[in-house]
């Protein structure tokens, strides 16, 4: 026999912004088609379009090719089974519900919703904790399991309306073999009959997500826990529609938790707790006040693609070493399913803003740069890239966002009106001043302006002036640029120039005394 092909899916309802949760989904499976030599997939799931949201597809395709995750076919991209979307393929979807009758494994329903609700109430009066639609109560519904052949054939003729049900056996063992958690057993009397085609002639998720897993190939269902309890009654379908040799692999991955761990990251825990829970910022509307609503983004929160999958890659997943820093291509090397863990992952906030600090320092000045010179440009001041290049040089190791860059390194292009007062109080003195004005009057004449020599010139001038350089060095800082700290002093002054130094060192003198 060959070897299957890998063919992976990524299969989000487009009900809203993508959550991480969903953005860590996306990863595992793109980390395991590439590393296997597989096919990634995306397919849009809108079947369900009471809950469809505009804007939610464009976000997705636009969050996954932020992350870097590369679709090789699905919507946006097409291939040999398009339609992708699931409300264009709605006319593929009945003749397996019609097959599925046929064969004895789903039935018509014609109950009203008032009937539904009537046999919920009268089974919670009768203490049943949760009232279903399944293999005992369906004897006392109006299906075609119940009501005579011709009776059926007449209210389908007449056009009432009905909807299809999986008949679920009464009691059978569900089996499967999950890659991440092992053999899971459910007994079936746990699983409701549950509609595989709406009274609109629309398919439900659990028909069509098992009818595409299968037309499209898909040989591994990596998904989040929350679809492990519809996992048994997929079982159920690929049995009922003879696609038992084929079907997945399936690999349920581990709950994502708040950071305290009390419970499920969810969608409003971003607002409440202060850090980005979508890729991208996400504007939409209050359900209850219809108020608009701006939800925060790693993008516009200043993470890097890079440093957010590295971050998403962990939650759930470790290499089994000490490295924790991973390219996308390294990651793809390292990934195995065998190694995500069944047991929930914790956010943590601190731990993606480390990546991203690692990220943001391994990147060449001249990629970051542009971060500083578009804030100049807000800021209507000038600056030639040569410049900028050498800002963030001496910047990066001190900043954890590319927009901290002019925050911190305002003072290389406006001199101070502050003086940081604690060092003032504590290192400036008359004699510390008339020394720094000597260093004032002798940088003109430095025989080089870097680093090195603007140092010794320092410790020259010091020594001459009977102080030792460590009783000037944070008063020449805050001098210079206000503030108590801040990269290489040395360095900084050969960015800003001899003449701007000595300016403000006249100035703080002045300011001073
Ligand atoms: N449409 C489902 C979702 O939004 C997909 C679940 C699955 O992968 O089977 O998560």
């Amino acid at each position: 026999m060959t070897e299957r092909e890998v063919r992976v899916r990524f299969a989000p309802s487009p009900t809203g912004p993508l959550h991480i949760g969903g953005v860590r989904t996306a990863l595992y499976n793109y980390l395991l088609a590439r590393k296997l030599g597989g096919k990634m997939l995306l397919r849009i799931e809108d079947t369900d379009q009471n809950r469809f949201v505009p804007g939610a597809e464009e976000y997705i395709l636009e969050a996954l090719a932020w992350c870097g995750i590369v679709i090789d076919e699905g919507v946006g991209v097409g291939g040999p089974h398009a339609p992708y979307k699931q409300s264009e393929r709605k006319p593929m979807y009945k003749q397996y519900a019609d097959q599925l009758i046929a064969d004895g494994h789903a039935y018509y329903a014609f109950d009203t919703p008032e009937e539904l609700d009537a046999m919920r109430a009268r089974l919670q009066a009768a203490k049943v904790p949760n009232p279903q639609y399944n293999s005992i109560t369906r004897a006392q519904m109006r299906n075609s399991l119940t009501l005579p052949e011709d009776e059926v054939k007449a209210l389908l003729d007449g056009g009432a309306q009905y909807v299809i049900r999986l008949k679920v056996p009464r009691k059978e063992e569900v089996r499967f073999q999950d890659l991440i958690r092992g053999w899971v057993v459910v007994h079936s009397s746990a699983i409701d009959d549950k509609v595989l085609m709406k009274s609109d002639g629309m398919p439900t998720y659990h028909l069509a997500n098992i009818v595409d897993d299968h037309l499209m190939e898909i040989s591994h269902v990596i998904r989040g826990e929350e679809w492990l309890p519809s996992a048994p009654l997929h079982v159920l379908l690929y049995r009922y529609l003879g696609w038992e040799k084929t079907m997945p692999q399936f690999a349920h991955l581990p709950l994502l938790l708040k950071p305290d761990g009390t419970g499920k990251l969810s969608k409003r825990d971003g607002d409440r707790l202060g850090f980005p829970v979508f890729p991208l910022e996400w504007h939409g509307i209050d359900g209850d006040t219809g108020e608009p609503t701006l939800s925060r983004g790693y993008r516009e929160d200043g993470y890097l693609p890079e440093a957010l999958v590295n971050f998403l890659a962990f939650l759930g997943w470790n290499p089994g070493s000490q490295q924790e820093i991973f390219s996308m291509d390294e990651l793809i090397q390292a990934f195995s399913i065998e190694r995500v863990s069944k047991s929930p992952a914790k956010f943590d906030q601190n731990k993606v803003k480390w990546f991203n600090e690692h990220y943001l320092r391994a990147k060449p000045n001249a990629e970051l740069a542009p971060y500083l010179l578009e804030a100049l440009h807000e800021h209507a001041i000038v600056c030639s890239p040569e410049k900028a290049e050498q800002i963030v040089g001496v910047m990066k190791e001190r900043v954890s966002f590319p927009k901290d860059f002019w925050q911190e390194a305002k003072y290389f292009f406006q001199a101070p009106t502050e003086y940081d007062p604690a060092v003032v109080s504590k290192k400036w003195n008359a004699e510390v001043g008339a020394a720094l004005t000597a260093y004032a009057a002798a940088l003109p004449g430095a025989p080089a302006v870097s680093a090195e020599d603007l140092k010794t010139l320092f410790n020259d001038t010091m020594a001459a002036q009977g102080l030792k350089p460590g009783q000037v060095l944070q008063a020449l800082r805050v001098a210079v640029t206000g503030a108590a700290a801040g990269p290489d002093l040395f360095e900084t002054l050969v960015i800003l120039g001899v003449p701007e130094v000595v300016e403000r060192l006249r100035a703080a003198v002045v300011a001073l005394g």
